[in-house]
């Protein structure tokens, strides 16, 4: 299929696409992979730095929702500076899964999205543990805790899933997932 060359056409596109999927989904049998994909998802972050709480569904019957990702977005930000980056929806879909495995909602504290890379420099100086191309100056990480999940199982839960980096903090107690090359560590 060539390229849309219009906002217009993009529409007629998508809408056209949207029916045969529709369409479609009445006679042929769904395989589950394509199911999941277009059930609706939702998360809600809470920022352990600015206090905002976001509950949404990035994913609709349709696609993903553009306001629920701005929004998430966000709350992602770099608390720092107010810098925001567009993250990778594959990090919420993980984030999504890893709560259906541990068998809790979705409900996860957010203590590091998006860093800028003026914060980043200034953590990797005052810490060792602070990768100088860290995954979060690509939107591609998060530091998380899931709400009525230990730390301890939830990083033995991402390690199972083998999407990307997992690394396990004891002590500062939350578990950093990306969507990088698949290895772990523990901080
Ligand atoms: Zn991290």
């Amino acid at each position: 299929m060539s390229p849309p060359h219009s906002p217009h056409r993009r529409q007629t596109l998508t809408a056209l696409f949207a029916c045969g999927v529709a369409g479609l989904a009445g006679v042929a049998p769904v395989r589950a992979e394509d199911a999941a994909r277009r059930a609706p998802r939702w998360l809600e972050l809470a920022s352990t730095h600015t206090g905002e709480v976001l509950s949404v569904a990035y994913r609709s019957g349709a696609g993903l929702v553009g306001e629920a990702l701005s929004g998430l977005q966000h709350l992602l930000r770099d608390h720092r500076n107010n810098q925001q980056h567009p993250m990778d929806v594959g990090l919420y879909d993980l984030l999504a899964d890893l709560a259906d495995r541990a068998g809790v909602e979705p409900r996860f504290q957010i203590i590091s999205g998006y860093r800028s890379p003026a914060s980043n420099a200034a953590l990797h100086e005052r810490s060792s543990g602070v990768a100088v191309h860290s995954m979060h100056l690509e939107g591609r990480a998060m530091d998380v805790r899931l709400h009525g999940v230990d730390c301890a199982r939830l990083a033995q839960l991402a390690l199972a899933q083998s999407r990307g980096g997992v690394g396990y903090y004891r002590r500062s107690d939350f578990v950093h997932v990306d969507t990088g090359r698949i290895r772990s560590w523990q901080g």
